[in-house]
């Protein structure tokens, strides 16, 4: 189980352009055709917005918008069903992000809202959280909306779904004996790692070390690509 931005792909200022760092791809292609590993991404971001930075063949399981969206193997998509109080908590963030001329920051996602800084400069960003923290924090008080910080941004999210969610899911599905991983960057990558915990090896993917649950910390991009090749001798069917 995969995180993408910050773990498999090194982050842009422009999400459009994030694409897996060199190796990625080869050896993630070799897993899904080896089909020994189920090989699964579990992001943030909107599905839509995720495939075509991928370039994966065949194209793996993907959990969107942190555990709200489903993307199986064969094509069906599922939405989770949102609470209607925090729907329109995220339709007043909406109005206020226009409002204050932040709109083009702004990602729209299912059961989510976030704002990016990426790029910015210190003082700008201090500017904009400031703002949106105040803002959102009584927003999220009022709407049952969860806020969190996230590495670039801050968002409000429907409560109910996380990583960690996804993660549980997954692992429900495997048997007993199945060997588990699952690789993160992120605050919202530590749901998954507690989930994971007991069952399966977490790893923090992360050029510096920060307090985490995971067992394992890994420096991309060198680091990760001797883990996956590894995993790929050993459980990928590589031949
Ligand atoms: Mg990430």
């Amino acid at each position: 189980m995969l995180d993408y931005d910050g773990t498999l792909a090194p982050f842009r200022v422009q999400a459009e352009k994030a694409v897996p760092y060199p190796g990625v791809r080869s050896i993630l292609n070799k897993l899904l055709k080896g089909q020994r590993t189920r090989v699964v991404l579990i992001s943030g971001r909107w599905t839509k917005d995720l495939i075509p930075l991928l370039g994966f063949d065949p194209l793996p399981e993907i959990w969107g918008s942190h555990g709200w969206e489903r993307l199986r193997t064969d094509g069906t998509h599922q939405i989770a069903e949102f609470d209607e109080r925090a729907l329109i908590g995220l339709a007043e963030a909406d109005r206020w992000v226009e409002e204050k001329g932040l709109a083009d920051r702004c990602e729209h996602k299912p059961g989510c809202l976030a704002l990016h800084w990426r790029g910015l400069t210190q003082e700008k960003i201090r500017g904009i959280h400031s703002k949106a923290i105040t803002k959102w924090t009584l927003l999220a008080k009022k709407t049952g909306l969860m806020l969190s910080e996230f590495d670039g941004g801050l968002e409000l999210r429907v409560p109910g779904r996380n990583k960690g969610y996804a993660v549980k899911t997954i692992l429900a599905e495997m048997g007993n004996d199945s060997v588990a991983a699952y690789l993160g960057d992120d605050i919202t990558d530590e749901d998954a790692f507690k989930a994971i915990k007991g069952k399966g090896l977490g790893i923090l993917v992360r050029d510096e070390y920060r307090s985490t649950a995971a067992d394992l910390w890994l420096t991309p991009p060198e680091e990760l690509l001797e883990f996956l090749l590894r995993w790929h001798k050993t459980r990928g069917g590589g031949r």
